[in-house]
């Protein structure tokens, strides 16, 4: 059985041709799937019975198992879900006042093993489908469509568990189903890939000639301090990754927007966001500073208020464009990967 979630409207109407139908019929099919939102194949009352029962024995319209739920005071969602496979997964819903902003896990565990994050604790076991992630932000939308005034999910940023462009087909095919104007239409520019940096991928996503926005793990301002806290640095040096990122800005035209996690008398000084300043010369970047969500299973701590104020204002005076990130769900696990983590046993409730 083939997941129905996996395929772009063209692949799907490549499929219906391939079962004696017309290629527009994926069309009516997005329209009942993510418009109208339907559970069964049997809901579709303008199918006829007959093609019902053909797409019953082709495909599923299973939304994965909700194995665990939280609800923070503050309205964010986080689900563990499972999948076909018994592979467990999060997905997180944020609200903040221009929308509802959904986070996506693209794999599996991750192995890029940076050191302050919860995530990088379970190895990789396999990438997700492009059909495991839509499931994602349909099981979110389902929950929203469940409450009063009717609300959608408006963002996606793929910056849950795994590294997307060690994912890359699948994460491309993802943002094209959610993205379909007859589908979710999720706009691209509301659509972010976070990466913890692997240059190729990032030059050959700035030839898709997509408007999605595209953000980068930083969280250093120099090779010796991310050499220790992420080990993909040791692979691709800051040089490499800033000439990823120039050619990333040519390319697409676009800005990315920098993530610098805040770590206690790690990266957090002034000196350091001198550093970053420079780094950031020639570059058109956005920086977001992403105060630490604490891990008990690791040695960093979150900086202090001042000390991010600080590091903020001496960007800012810099001219740097800069924002300190808004923090959701603080009493249910907010860490990334934390809640699956706990699942799994690697780190203690
Ligand atoms: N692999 C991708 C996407 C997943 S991580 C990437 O590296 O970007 C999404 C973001 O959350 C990254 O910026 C990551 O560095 C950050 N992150 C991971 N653990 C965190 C924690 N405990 N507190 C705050 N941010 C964290």
């Amino acid at each position: 059985m083939k997941n129905i979630y996996n395929y772009t409207l063209k692949d799907l109407g490549d499929l219906m041709i391939g079962l004696g139908q017309k290629q527009f019929r994926a069309n009516q099919l997005y329209s009942w799937i993510y418009q109208k939102r339907v559970k069964e194949f049997d809901e579709m009352s303008d199918v006829s019975l007959s093609f019902r029962q053909t797409l019953k024995q082709e495909f599923t319209l299973k939304l994965p198992k909700i194995i665990k739920k939280q609800v923070s005071y503050d309205g964010t969602i986080k689900l563990l879900l499972e999948l076909e496979d018994k592979s467990v997964i999060e997905v997180v819903l944020m609200r903040y006042d221009y929308g509802n902003v959904v986070c996506v896990s693209s794999q599996v565990g991750c192995n890029m093993g940076c050191k302050f994050c919860a995530s990088g604790l379970i190895k990789k076991q396999r990438d997700l489908t492009a059909g495991e992630m839509v499931s994602q932000v349909m099981m979110i939308q389902s929950l929203l469509d469940e409450e009063e005034e009717s609300k959608r999910v408006s963002h996606v940023v793929i910056m849950g568990s795994g590294e997307p462009f060690d994912n890359y087909n699948n994460v491309m095919n993802f943002i094209r189903i959610i993205n379909e104007q007859k589908g979710l239409a999720i706009g691209a520019r509301h659509i972010t890939v976070s990466t913890c940096g692997l240059p190729n991928k990032i030059v050959e996503f700035s030839k898709e000639g997509l408007q999605v926005n595209l953000a980068i793990s930083l969280h250093a301002s120099n090779d010796e301090t991310r050499n220790k806290i992420m080990p993909i640095n040791k692979a691709y040096p800051l040089t490499k990754l800033f000439k990823a990122i120039n050619e990333y800005e040519k390319n697409a035209n676009r800005r990315v927007t920098i993530e610098y996690i805040l770590l206690k008398d790690l990266n957090d000084s002034i000196d350091n966001a001198r550093e970053l300043v420079k780094l950031l010369k020639g570059t058109f970047a956005y920086v977001n500073l992403i105060p630490y969500n604490e891990v008990k299973e690791n040695p960093f701590k979150r900086s202090n208020k001042e000390r991010v104020r600080a590091f903020y204002e001496e960007l800012k005076r810099n001219g740097v464009n800069v924002t300190i990130r808004k923090e959701f769900g603080e009493d249910i696990d907010a860490a990334c990967g934390q809640l699956r983590a706990k699942k799994e046993g690697v780190i203690d409730e």
